[in-house]
C-alpha cells in the first residue's frame, strides 16, 4: 500500500501511531463541549476495478466482516472487468422557502434569473472562477396545512465540494431580491440533501461459476425481488447497501447523514421504499447488478482537508475529482450488497460473522492480545459464541 499509494514516513506514522489522527484540540475547534475523541477501524478492501482503474479502497468501519466481503466481492466483479461506473457532474440544489408570494411573482423571478445568478455567484469568487457556481433558477408551488409557499431552487455546480455551505451562502444572499421581486417573506434558505442532480450509476456483472453456479445466482436473484418488495426486507438490504458506502464516506471524512437520508429518500421515490440495488442474469446466466443513488460528497471542504486521516485516505484512493470519488463510493455500495446478498442465499451470514463476532467478544471479556485466537477457536469450535462464554474460557486460561 505505502509503495501503490506513494505514501510518505510521515504519512505511514500518522497512519500507524496515532489514535484517530485528531488531538483534542482539533476535536475542540470541529464541535462544541467536546471531552475526548473516538476512533474506529481503518482497513483496506483490495482488488476493485472501477472503469479500469485499480483502486485500494480505504472504508472506517466498526463491523467485522465488510471489509472482507468488498474486497472478495471485487475480486469475482475483476473478472468481467469490474466496476463500470458514471457520475453527473456536481450540481447542488438550494431552496428558498417563500411565503406570502404574490401572483406574478413565478413570472418576476424568470425575468430577473441573470440578477438572481449573478448574486448567487457573487459568494464564491473560486466557483465563478471555475466556470462553476448557480446556473440555474427555477419555482415551484406547494400546498400545505399553512397555506401555499413558493419555493424558489438555485441549481449549483460545486465542483469537488460537497457544496454545502457555499449553497447555504448563495441561498442567502438572493433571499431580499426574491424578497423584492415576489414580495413575500422569505424564511429557510439551505440546500436539499436530496441530491438528485449529483447522481451516481454503477454497474457489474459476476461470473456465473465464481458465484457458486446457476442456483446460487438464481437465489441471489430472488433474495434481490424480496428486497424489491418487501419494505422490512428493503431496509436491511440497503443497510448492508450504506456498510459500502458509509464506510468509505468515513474515511474519506464525507457527510454520511447527508448520504444516508439521500438515499433513503431515493429509495422511496416511486412511493413505496425499495432496494436500491438492482440484480439479473445476462445471456450467459452471469450476475448482473447495478446501484444508482444520489450522493454527494467532496474531495475539498469540510473536514476533508483538515482531517489528517480523512487526507491520507483520500490519497490512497487516488481520486481526482468529487465525481471520482462518488464512482468508486458507489462501486463500494454495489459490492458490499453483492456479498451480503450472496451469504446470505447460500450459507447464512452468521458463518464468516461470527468468527469475527467472537473476536470482538473476547476481547470484550478482557482477554489480551494474545489470548484472542485460542478463546476464539474453543467458542467457534463448541458452536458457543458469547460474551459468557468468553469470560468462562479466559478465566480457565
Ligand atoms: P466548504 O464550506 O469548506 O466549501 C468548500 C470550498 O472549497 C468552496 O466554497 C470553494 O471556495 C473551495 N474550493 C476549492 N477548490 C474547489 C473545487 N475544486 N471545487 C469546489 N470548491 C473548491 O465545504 P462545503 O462542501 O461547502 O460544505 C461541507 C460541510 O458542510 C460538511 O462538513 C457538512 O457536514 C456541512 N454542512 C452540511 C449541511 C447539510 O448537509 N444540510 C448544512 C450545513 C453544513
Amino acid at each position: 500500500m505505502k509503495n501503490f499509494a506513494n505514501l510518505s514516513q510521515e504519512e505511514l506514522e500518522i497512519l500507524e501511531n496515532s489514535s484517530g489522527g485528531i488531538t483534542f484540540d482539533n476535536a475542540d475547534k470541529m464541535v462544541e463541549n467536546a471531552i475526548g475523541t473516538f476512533s474506529l477501524p481503518l482497513g483496506i478492501a483490495t482488488n476493485f476495478k472501477i472503469n479500469d482503474k485499480d483502486y485500494l479502497i480505504p472504508m472506517v468501519i466498526e463491523e467485522p466482516s465488510v471489509i472482507a466481503a468488498s474486497s472478495k466481492a471485487a475480486k469475482i466483479a475483476r473478472i468481467k472487468g469490474g466496476f463500470a461506473v458514471t457520475a453527473d457532474e456536481s450540481y447542488s440544489i438550494g431552496q428558498i422557502q417563500v411565503l406570502n408570494a404574490n401572483s406574478s411573482a413565478i413570472s418576476k423571478i424568470k425575468e430577473s434569473s441573470k440578477e438572481i445568478l449573478k448574486i448567487a455567484n457573487s459568494q464564491s469568487n473560486t466557483l465563478s472562477k471555475m466556470g462553476k457556481g448557480a446556473k440555474e433558477v427555477s419555482c415551484r408551488e406547494i400546498q400545505t396545512d399553512s397555506g401555499q409557499m413558493l419555493i424558489v431552487e438555485l441549481l449549483i455546480d460545486v465542483g469537488d465540494a460537497m457544496g454545502a455551505n457555499v449553497t447555504n451562502s448563495m441561498c442567502e444572499a438572493v433571499s431580499p431580491l426574491i424578497e423584492k421581486l415576489t414580495q413575500g417573506k422569505t424564511l429557510l434558505r439551505i440546500l436539499s440533501n436530496y441530491s438528485t442532480r449529483r447522481m451516481v450509476s454503477a454497474r457489474a456483472v459476476f461470473d456465473k461459476e465464481e458465484v457458486g453456479g446457476e442456483e446460487i445466482v438464481n437465489n441471489i436473484i430472488l433474495a434481490y425481488q424480496f428486497a424489491a418488495n418487501d419494505v422490512y426486507r428493503a431496509v436491511t438490504h440497503n443497510k448492508g447497501v450504506m456498510n459500502g458506502v458509509i464506510a468509505v464516506a468515513n474515511a474519506t471524512g464525507q457527510d454520511s447523514r447527508a448520504i444516508e437520508a439521500a438515499a433513503n429518500a431515493y429509495a422511496a421515490r416511486s412511493g413505496k421504499y425499495r432496494s436500491l440495488t438492482e440484480w439479473s442474469k445476462d445471456q450467459e446466466g452471469n450476475l448482473v447488478g447495478t446501484l444508482e443513488l444520489p450522493l454527494s460528497v467532496g474531495i475539498v471542504g469540510g473536514i476533508i482537508n483538515v482531517h489528517p486521516i480523512a487526507k491520507i485516505c483520500t490519497k490512497i484512493l487516488g481520486v481526482s475529482s468529487a465525481k471520482e470519488l462518488a464512482c468508486v463510493i458507489t462501486a463500494a455500495g454495489l459490492a458490499q450488497n453483492f456479498s451480503a446478498l450472496r451469504a446470505l442465499a447460500t450459507e447464512g451470514l452468521q458463518k464468516g460473522h461470527m468468527k469475527l463476532h467472537a473476536q470482538n467478544l473476547a476481547s470484550a471479556a478482557g482477554a489480551k492480545k494474545e489470548q484472542i485466537d485460542e478463546i476464539v477457536r474453543k467458542m467457534v469450535q463448541e458452536n458457543n459464541i458469547s460474551l459468557n462464554r468468553a469470560k468462562e474460557l479466559l478465566d480457565q486460561t
